[in-house]
């Protein structure tokens, strides 16, 4: 055994880093992480977390906001609880020293889409890598924290992997991938945190860290847990269109200073804006009738991406609001105040994940998820711009304490079996699992994105099942490798994701199809059952 410990995180961004600073003070934390401990999508966060801190504002406009965006599909009891923590979750963050932005010695809250007041905690334009970094360092100074990175978790230790077989759904920990080391390893733990992110790089065109391959969701859903709502994806608008770059956001505050969307070069209409012909709102109309449209007309006319122009501006205003998207983009060579930039919209967030209660318990003794790879009922069909640090945090404390709290009943780590390659050889064909990789993240983005049909995604089926088992023979046959890890759970989520769009026939929050663009009466999660 490599690490033996009391708990075991998954994961280093918010939400991972948060469970574990909460268990320290009592118990033995091992937190991995699949690459370097700030590749997360944590420290790319850039607009804040929501908290109700305005005088006038309430719990309830915070808990109707959340509501509305989400469809209806939110578990209200568990937005209310979450909503309610937000202001205690900022404190603590304030205590940890995040130097949130303030003006005359109150906090500086900004408004974004769908909130009804301002309630934005912020500093500057990188939040998230803010919180990261106290997070971060706050653990790496307490010593019962150990931070492992370059760590890739590959599938979790249930009660067949003991030396004693048994059926036992249990979780003791997992086995992993050491990047150092070059071997898998086990790693044993009374308590387990999935605390692995989102599934973005599902995706051709992703905002998420490249590691957002799903790993959570895939490697609880094989452990037997439930997992919902896969379906709910949300496209931000505006990404770069780059062969080389394919995840950096264009800040919708491009389209809220002028920037305009126009047609390309080569096709009728070029250089004309559309979006007047979409919503009366125009390039201010809410991100996803702004996503579908750019869909709509990418897929209309057979183009790679629609072009966001903000060049009609002084230039010294671009440079003054703009500064970081500038200098990117000069890097690439596009001049921001003198040509447009080409975009597409890009997958943002997974609401859907493995289910959890308010404790953070998933379906299986000793096993916990938090954040983004979790459904925990907050976010519906859609998420609330801003609440999702603010899940992490709330989750990731409250997986901490049920783990404190019922730690004699926590399921004891039995003798486990050494990973076997016994069976296995090298593999000679390395390009198969890039070849695959790029496939699916196509598939998935032609036919399984925006605005979907189902046509489309039958036709995703059945070249995922394809893939499926081309994998599968694959992984059975040749020895690990961290492509490969990801790439089986690249396939896993993506069927989940078919299949969970499959079976929801009507159009809600972010799932939005023509064959059935009515919503029904009444709200259901899409709960997949292993
Ligand atoms: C560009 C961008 C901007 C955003 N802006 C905001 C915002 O302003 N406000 C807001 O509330 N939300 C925002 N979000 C969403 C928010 O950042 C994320 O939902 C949240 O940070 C997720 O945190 P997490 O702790 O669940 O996962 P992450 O921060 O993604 O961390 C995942 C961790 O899991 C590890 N991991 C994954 N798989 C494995 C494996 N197999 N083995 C070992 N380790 C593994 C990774 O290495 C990483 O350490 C934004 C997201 C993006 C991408």
């Amino acid at each position: 055994m490599s690490i033996k410990t009391d708990v075991l995180v998954v994961g280093s961004g918010a939400a991972g880093l948060t469970a574990a600073l909460n268990l320290a003070e009592t118990h033995k934390v091992a937190v991995i992480a699949k690459g370097a401990l700030g590749d997360t999508a944590s420290a790319r966060a850039q607009g804040g977390i929501a908290a109700v801190l305005e005088e006038g504002d309430s719990f309830e406009a915070h808990v109707e906001d959340t509501m509305i965006a989400g469809a209806g599909l939110n578990d209200r009891q568990v937005v209310e609880h979450v909503v309610s923590q937000a202001p205690r979750a900022i404190a603590r963050l304030i205590e940890l020293g995040v130097p949130f932005a303030s003006e005359n010695g109150a906090l500086h809250l900004t408004r974004e889409g769908g909130h009804s007041h301002r309630r934005i905690v912020h500093v500057a334009d990188a939040t998230g890598w803010a919180i990261s970094q106290a997070l971060e360092a706050a653990a790496a100074k307490h010593p019962n924290i150990t931070l492992v990175p370059d760590m890739v978790a590959i599938d979790l230790i249930t009660g067949r992997h003991a030396q004693e077989f048994s059926t036992s759904g249990a979780v003791h920990g997992l086995y992993a991938w050491s990047r150092k080391k070059k071997r898998v390893e086990a790693l044993t733990a009374r308590a387990t945190i999935l605390a692995t992110g989102g599934a973005g790089r599902t995706y051709l065109y992703s905002t998420a860290p490249r590691g957002a391959t799903g790993d959570g969701i895939a490697m609880a859903w094989r452990a037997g847990c439930r997992v919902s709502n896969m379906e709910f994806m949300q496209f931000h608008p505006t990404c770069l269109y780059n062969l080389e770059v394919k995840n950096f956001l264009i800040t919708e505050a491009v389209r809220g200073e002028g920037g305009q969307l126009k047609l390309p070069p080569g096709v009728k209409g070029a250089g004309t804006r559309f979006m007047p012909r979409f919503d009366k709102r125009a390039e201010l109309a809410p991100r996803d009738i702004v996503a579908r449209a750019i869909d709509h007309e990418i897929k209309r006319l057979g183009l790679d991406y629609v072009h966001l122009d903000i060049s009609h501006r002084e230039p010294e205003f671009v440079k003054a609001h703009f500064p970081n998207i500038r200098d990117k983009l000069l890097g690439l060579g596009i001049d921001i105040t003198r040509e447009p930039i080409p975009v597409v919209p890009a997958q943002h967030y997974t609401c859907g994940g493995v289910v959890v209660d308010l404790d953070g318990c998933t379906d299986a003794p000793g096993l916990y998820a938090a954040g983004e790879v979790t459904q925990s009922g907050l976010h519906g069909a859609n998420r609330l711009a801003s609440n999702s640090l603010l899940e992490c945090v709330v989750f990731g404390e409250a997986a901490a304490q049920h783990i404190a709290a019922s730690w004699d009943a926590l399921p004891v780590v039995p003798s486990i079996r050494a990973w076997d390659e016994s069976r296995v050889t090298d593999s000679d064909e390395e390009v198969v699992i890039a070849q695959t990789w790029g496939e699916i993240r196509r598939m998935m983005w032609n036919y399984v994105g925006i605005v979907r049909t189902t046509k489309r995604l039958e036709r995703a089926k059945r070249r995922i099942d394809m893939l499926r088992q081309e994998v599968t023979d694959y992984y059975r046959n040749f020895r690990v490798t961290p492509d490969l890890i990801e790439l089986r759970n690249l396939v896993e989520v993506a069927d989940l994701i078919i299949r969970s769009a499959l079976s929801r026939h009507e159009s809600r929050g972010l799932h939005y199809t023509l064959d059935y663009p009515e919503k029904l009466a009444e709200a259901r999660d899409t709960v997949l059952v292993p």
